[in-house]
């Protein structure tokens, strides 16, 4: 089998890679890529040493990159004993490479977008060089590589580059096919790559889930291994649940409705690459590889006992709501205000209209109400309509192929959640039925869960 193994900052705890070397091992007789990501933490270190940096703090950048070294270093000693003379030198050159950059900012007092995805690379780029060395040390033939080293061809937009498959899937599989068929096993990091013209590019945060299908599709992998620290997908947060499962199977649609809802935490587009192909993928726990977790596939195996296969929360959202009877009958008016909010930058998470297009309430990050209500309210105020904000706000998500064409499953959810005394303030479905998001008052919003996974899940499994 050719598997494409992705470790995220979370599979990296006291043992250092150790434990990737193991799972490495126990996979031994298959061609394996592995994509590493960053150490815990050490993207958002970067991120905001970028914005120091650009204020000028020169204090706290020389800190930063004391302690980021340090970080790395700690987990070299723990896990590679003698450390090879590559090593050292790739990581005192990415050191020293690092710190020019954050110099550079600091100078220009300008940390432009395409100046912060190069900075952001280098956590990928260190902890792809000490997870092939750590493989080395253990006996196993690797060579490691950056993202764009290792193919991965992107647009310009920097922040969130799309990669560009006809070029990607030609020279990443030249790359990385000879050096599997030899019994290499390739270190990739994640999460970056660079345009035609070599210019270091990220795919946005948690990008390193996407470079492993981007990877997983060039290379024509059988299956694609995203290992963290969970058993894969539960059927809700197990720390609001207790009684909360692995779900064994999804397919990619129930997926991407949970990706974008953030359920667990996967780049939105990871899926993409896989779809065509049909490659499945498996989301793994490294603490505990017997475990199955979840496939993701295009067909499931068996069914899941109940219509609703996750039930999840997003928190720290917001919901404003645009009333006004000069809407009615009024064709572009929901795109006027949508065009404002998005001029802002600010994303629309959830929408709904009633049909009497007497009001629109959307849901946004909670940080950004205010503004919008802001950009909105003077629009609104002038064909006498308001903007009103709710700023505690949850979003409850149910999802589940099972709901499509199953009468009842509605009823079902809102009376379950009435019956512990919840108000539901807004509710949204697309038409694919997958997925069913309503909004309640923050305070209420686990208990809503709760309610909802004894309704559907518990039931279903007594
Ligand atoms: N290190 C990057 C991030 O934190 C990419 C990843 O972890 O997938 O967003
Ligand atoms: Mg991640």
């Amino acid at each position: 089998m050719r598997y494409v193994m992705k470790f995220g900052g979370s599979s990296v705890k006291d043992a250092g890679y150790g434990a990737i070397c193991d799972l490495v091992s126990d996979y031994k007789g298959n061609e394996i890529v592995v994509v590493v990501s960053a150490l815990k933490g050490a993207t958002d270190g970067l991120l905001r040493a970028a914005k120091k940096a650009e204020s000028g703090d020169r204090g706290w950048v020389q800190n930063f990159l004391i302690d980021f070294k340090k970080a790395h270093d700690s987990v070299v000693g723990n896990c590679i004993a003698g450390v090879p003379a590559w090593l050292e030198e790739g990581l005192s050159r990415a050191g020293s490479e690092l710190e020019q950059a954050f110099q550079a900012i600091m100078h220009l007092r300008e940390a432009s977008p395409r100046s912060v995805d190069y900075i952001l690379s280098f956590g990928e780029r260190y902890s792809s060089l000490i997870a092939c060395a750590a493989l080395v040390s253990r006996g196993i033939k690797s060579k490691s590589f950056t993202g764009g080293e290792a193919g991965i061809i992107t647009n310009d937009r920097f922040g969130g580059a799309t990669p560009i498959m006809e070029f990607t899937r030609e020279k990443a599989r030249s790359i990385l096919c000879p050096l599997l068929e030899e019994g290499f096993v390739p270190v990739v990091g994640g999460f970056a790559g660079k345009t035609k013209d070599g210019i270091v590019t990220t795919l946005g945060r948690g990008g390193s889930d996407y470079t492993a299908t981007i990877l997983a599709d060039a290379v024509d992998a059988d299956e694609v291994i995203i290992w963290s620290d969970v058993d894969g997908i539960m059927t809700a947060d197990p720390k609001i649940e207790p009684g909360a499962i692995t779900v064994p199977e999804i397919t990619y649609e129930e997926a991407t409705d949970m990706v974008v809802l953030g359920a667990k935490s996967m780049h939105p587009r990871a899926l993409e690459p896989l779809i065509e192909k049909r490659i499945p993928l498996r989301l793994k726990n490294t603490f505990n590889p017997r475990h199955d977790g979840t496939l993701v596939t295009d067909k499931l195996s068996r069914p899941f006992p109940s219509v609703v296969k996750v039930i999840s929360m997003v928190n720290g959202v917001g919901m404003l709501t645009i009333k006004g009877s000069s809407m009615v009958g009024e064709p572009g008016t929901a795109a006027r205000f949508f065009n404002m909010l998005a001029e802002a930058k600010i994303n629309i998470m959830m929408i709904s209209q009633s049909i009497s297009e007497t009001n629109i309430s959307v849901v946004i990050k909670r940080e950004f109400l205010e503004k919008a209500q802001e950009i909105l309210g003077k629009e609104v105020a002038l064909g006498g309509g308001k903007v009103e904000i709710e700023p505690d706000v949850s979003v409850i998500a149910a999802v589940g192929e099972g709901m499509k064409g199953t009468p009842g499953v509605a009823a079902r959810m809102f009376r379950a959640v009435a019956n512990v005394g919840v108000n539901i303030r807004m509710i949204s479905q697309g038409s694919s039925e997958l997925n069913v998001s309503f909004v309640t008052k923050e305070a209420d919003a686990v208990k809503a869960v709760r309610a909802l996974h004894e309704e559907f899940i518990n039931r279903a499994r007594k």
